[in-house]
């Protein structure tokens, strides 16, 4: 990727032109960076007082060959150095978060997204970086990406706007509903096994911000996310869902109450399936392509997908099929571990996964010693599933 040569062409996007020979400081620091010596950087960097936004000749930062070779480390460093994180010198308008993308390191997309890389730069054939990692098939780049919200989106809300007396969000609801808004895994039982009480408590306020947070998504002009106002909307139902759970006459635990309602076998199932196409039927945003694509998912004749598979591909873009880790049976986190001691074929997250689970799996656990129910996998569910995943990967495009 690092062209430093006696290329005799100049470009006027390098400010700092590169010589060609070793020992200029400028292809050292690029060497560096190819080489993974951070500590050699590091010195260079103290001993000649180097500027962060430095340029190869094809117009990419240190910043950008960090990234594209996923290395956190000198990516941290050069950021605290105040490198550029929204950058476009490169000849190809790549910023770095198109080649962190690329290199298919999602921890370096997510601290560049902390750090204020603005995700809806596309480059000079009209791609972003989540539209670069699709293509080369980094799904969990993708799901970073588009999932990510900065906190301020949250605390927004905290401070009373205009002729407001009071904030639509007392601040002590900020962090909760960050963490919720937040989580990789959504599904809907393990969302409710994570839901803070208090945000059942303030429900109402909640609700009306998750709701106000799916339309500014929608109304953002090029920033607009759809991805994201089809998430805020979804969490702010399944929110909904669980508070009806709460029952006024008995003391019953409404996650608890909701959990068992989807955990419930194939009857179970179809609660679900139910509950989320009023989901999507819901969503008010109707004009976008994701949510054409959603319909027309669920529109198929045969083998229509669960609602749920496709909601999970549209929002992360992959399939939840295609982890081969044993997922928990329970709230579908993957690489569960601890088994059922008794029959040993399904497993668990943890101890309140299987309690949680053990009302449906009592039955099974005395029958299931020789079969294993993990491997029971539907295989044409599997590849269903695949064939939405890459409906929304083409819409992603
Ligand atoms: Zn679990
Ligand atoms: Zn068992």
């Amino acid at each position: 990727m690092v062209t430093i040569n006696n290329n005799k062409d100049t470009k006027t996007i390098t400010n700092s032109k590169i010589d060609e020979g070793e020992n200029n400081v400028e292809v050292r620091v690029f060497k560096c960076i190819s080489d993974n010596n951070f500590n050699e950087l590091k010195k260079i960097f103290t001993l000649y007082k180097l500027k962060a936004d430095l340029y190869d000749n094809d117009g990419m930062t240190p910043l950008q060959h960090a990234c594209y070779k996923g290395n956190k480390e000198v990516m941290e460093f050069l950021i605290e150095k105040g490198a550029d994180v929204n950058n476009t010198h490169h000849e190809h308008k790549y910023t770095a978060l198109h080649f962190a993308a690329l290199s298919g390191n999602s921890d370096v997309c997510l601290s560049l997204m902390i750090a204020g890389a603005k995700s809806y730069i596309t480059n000079t054939i009209g791609k972003t970086a989540s539209q670069m990692a699709a293509f080369v098939g980094n799904h969990n780049c993708v799901s970073v990406i588009n999932n990510y919200v900065p906190k301020s989106d949250v605390d927004y809300y905290t401070i009373p706007k205009g002729i407001e007396t009071k904030a639509k969000l007392l601040p002590v609801l900020s962090f909760p509903l960050y963490n919720y808004i937040m989580q990789v895994n959504i599904h809907p039982v393990r969302l409710a096994m994570k839901m803070p009480n208090i945000l059942l408590k303030e429900y109402v306020q909640v609700k009306k911000v998750l709701e106000l947070m799916c339309e500014r998504e929608m109304k953002k002009g090029a920033e607009s996310n759809e991805v994201l106002s089809f998430k805020f909307h979804y969490l702010g139902y399944i929110l909904s869902e669980i508070y009806k759970c709460i029952s006024l006459k008995k003391q019953t635990d409404p996650i608890e109450t909701f959990a068992k309602k989807i955990l419930k076998g194939s009857r179970g199932e179809e609660y679900l399936d139910f509950l989320l196409r009023d989901c999507i039927r819901e969503f008010p945003y109707r004009e976008g392509l994701l949510f054409q694509q959603i319909v027309k998912s669920l529109a198929r004749k045969e083998d229509a997908p669960p609602a749920l598979n496709v909601i999970l591909s549209a929002i992360n873009s992959q399939s939840n099929f295609n982890d081969d880790s044993t997922p928990c049976v329970t709230c579908t986190e993957p690489k569960a571990i601890k088994k059922c001691s008794k029959c040993k074929a399904v497993q668990y997250c943890d101890r309140e996964c299987q309690r949680l689970h053990w009302f449906v799996h009592k039955k099974e656990c005395a029958r299931s010693t020789t079969i294993n129910i993990s491997k029971d996998k539907n295989p044409n569910l599997e590849q269903i599933s695949n064939e939405i995943s890459s409906d929304f990967e083409s819409l992603k495009m």
